[in-house]
């Protein structure tokens, strides 16, 4: 379904961002804003911020924030479609879906209800057939409660070719669909035939419960079976994308801001069954940066938990990498051996098991560990390549203060000195910021040194002004919008920040969608979006004299004054740097020709200046 850029800036501006999160959220006033506990993450003091004349919402506790839609989207872990389907619904907007896309979305309300169908089928097998007996029995060897097993939809699939396929057709699905979603294939004479056969069901769910996929687990062994059949990736189902257990456990991992991974289905199920609810399960590949990017949005705080096996260590080594890239603070658990979750907690109970996990190592202590068991440190060039290797995963650690911890705990493990592991760290560093590519001015998706943004702070009075009209173009207002961008470039800003924000701005203005609340949704670097935030939620310090007139709602003309008394600011100092510029090259010229050239162009320059400065002044006096 596709909804028009305008019909969504209409049901934004309809709605009110307090009105929809106060719902959720207990808010406050606090001056202008309002304030209240953030629901992203644990806190006693209120720094969740909403303006309401901005209508934006930030926590300057952990980062989150964004228009309205971003916020039901996060708070209830739906997609933005569905976010603005909501509000629509809230304000009674009548949504009407472009009728060129309308075939798009059935065919994914399709393959949705085939395979809710599907899990029908399944768990009705599972607890009212004769078929289902073994299955039961099984569940009930591996300690399963049954209400367990409803809440996490097991079914059972049956021995046999064409059980479900019959189901299928009896219940007239589509079976080319049906296909593509991996329940059913074709036999070389064009037979369908059932894909799940003799195998526990265990539905994958999307993070708001629909069954995107099946995992399926073998009953009796054969050697031509896989132990585990996983649905293939199909419209509705990205394997990269999905967690295993999410959809259960995304409100316990929010409350207690941690999740624990582990590896299996089995291993989730018995963990949520035996108390522990704040698990995930990356079963049927490796972790992803997707799947890495979906848990974020409920915390950054994981314990990794796999069997202490080699296939476990290496896939806990991979999953590290990938979780520190992402800035997750990383532990790992390995067990011991011959154990695993499921037969841990059961043996132990969830006191013992709590207690194991509290006693996780920092991934730096699991590498150093798995390495020394291995014996590759007592070999001088082995030791040299895991140390080299182990820089390489510091470097990916954002906070500078860990990176530095980390960097003398290993210095001390080898007897190393420090300095030499810092610039083995720096060089690699720099290396890696070397291969980054080019920033490219029209490239929203661009990333932006924390350094540029730091250089940004500078008081310099361009500095200021630059910063001011950007603040002045995320203000929403219509007529200093267009007088700004009359007037100024993208380009003509000093800073690569700025080109970039102002551009931003200028690809918006085109179609008329100016309101802060669409702005920031449209900066995709999130540094340069935190950059934002803190300007549009900082003005008072910023300009004192901004925030009064906003503040009394004065006069409009007093704002549009305002804006055009900083674009002249800025275009006097744009001249006087170019000026600078010619004096210096005069003095170190000794060409007469080409000094004549540049006084010319100076007196030109001046003469410019001059118009601009009395332009400003008929300004003021009409
Ligand atoms: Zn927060």
């Amino acid at each position: 379904m596709r909804i028009p850029e305008q019909k969504i800036d209409e049901i934004r501006q309809s709605a009110n961002i307090v009105d929809i999160i106060s719902t959720h959220v207990q808010l406050k006033k606090r001056g202008k804003n309002f304030v209240g506990l953030c629901p992203f993450h644990t806190e006693k003091t209120g720094s969740f911020v909403v303006s309401e004349d901005k209508q934006i919402y930030r926590c300057f506790g952990c980062g989150s924030g964004g228009n309205i839609f971003k916020f039901l989207m996060d708070y209830k872990n739906i997609s933005f479609i569905e976010a603005v389907q909501e509000i629509a619904d809230f304000i009674g907007y009548q949504l009407k879906f472009e009728d060129n896309n309308k075939g798009e979305d059935d065919v994914l309300e399709v393959l949705y209800e085939i395979n809710l169908t599907a899990a029908r089928f399944f768990t009705d097998t599972l607890y009212k057939s004769n078929d289902g007996e073994i299955a039961r029995e099984y569940l009930k060897k591996r300690n399963i409660k049954p209400q367990v097993q409803k809440s996490f939809g097991l079914g059972f699939a049956p021995s046999g070719w064409n059980n479900f396929y019959d189901h299928a057709v009896a219940n007239k699905l589509d079976l080319e669909k049906t296909k593509l979603l991996g329940l059913i294939d074709k036999n070389d004479s064009g037979k369908f035939y059932d894909k799940y056969r003799g195998r526990v069901i265990f539905p994958i769910f999307s993070p708001n419960g629909r069954v995107i996929a099946f995992g399926g687990r073998i009953l009796e062994n054969s050697d031509n079976a896989a132990k585990y059949l996983n649905s293939p990736e199909n419209p509705i189902y990205l394997k990269r994308k999905s967690l295993y257990g999410l959809f259960h456990s995304k409100e316990e991992i929010r409350k207690l801001d941690k999740a624990i991974l582990v590896e299996g289905y089995l291993d989730l199920i018995s963990l949520f069954q035996n108390g522990v609810k704040n698990v995930v399960a990356s079963s049927g590949t490796s972790l992803t940066e997707e799947q890495v990017q979906l848990l974020s949005r409920f915390t950054k705080n994981i314990i990794v938990l796999f069997d202490s096996d080699e296939a476990g260590q290496k896939a806990a080594l991979r999953s590290i990498e990938i979780l520190i890239k992402s800035d997750f603070d990383v532990k790992v658990a390995l067990l011991p051996k011959g154990e695993d979750p499921d037969s841990y907690i059961q043996k132990n109970g969830k006191e013992v098991f709590d207690d194991f996990l509290s006693k996780s190592q920092n991934f730096l202590e699991f590498r150093l560990r798995i390495f020394e068991e291995r014996g590759m440190l007592s070999d001088p060039n082995e030791a040299t390549k895991v140390i080299r290797e182990t820089v390489r995963i510091i470097a990916l650690v954002s906070d500078k203060i860990k990176q530095g911890l980390l960097i003398t705990t290993l210095a001390k493990k080898f007897n190393l000195r420090e300095k030499m592991l810092e610039s083995e760290l720096i060089d690699y560093i720099n290396k890696q910021s070397d291969q980054k590519k080019p920033l490219k001015e029209t490239s929203s998706t661009s990333s932006f040194g924390k350094l540029e943004l730091k250089n940004n702070r500078d008081k310099s009075s361009t500095a200021q002004t630059e910063k001011e009209l950007i603040r002045l173009l995320f203000s929403g207002d219509n007529e200093i919008v267009s007088a700004i961008l009359h007037d100024i470039e993208p380009a003509d800003f000093t800073s690569i920040i700025f080109k970039e924000l102002s551009r931003i701005v200028v690809e918006n203005y085109e179609d008329g969608l100016i309101a802060p609340a669409h702005l920031i949704e449209q900066i995709n670097d999130s540094e340069l979006k935190d950059y934002v935030f803190n300007l549009l939620f900082n003005e008072e310090e910023i300009s004192p004299r901004w925030s009064e007139l906003s503040h009394n709602g004065e006069i409009k003309k007093d704002k549009i004054e305002y804006a055009i008394d900083h674009i002249r600011k800025f275009k006097v100092v744009r001249f006087n740097e170019q000026l600078h510029e010619l004096n210096k090259k005069i003095g170190e010229t000794t060409d007469s020709q080409a000094i004549y050239e540049l006084l010319k162009s100076i007196k030109d320059m001046e003469e410019e200046k001059r118009r601009l400065m009395s332009n400003s002044k008929n300004n003021n006096e009409i």
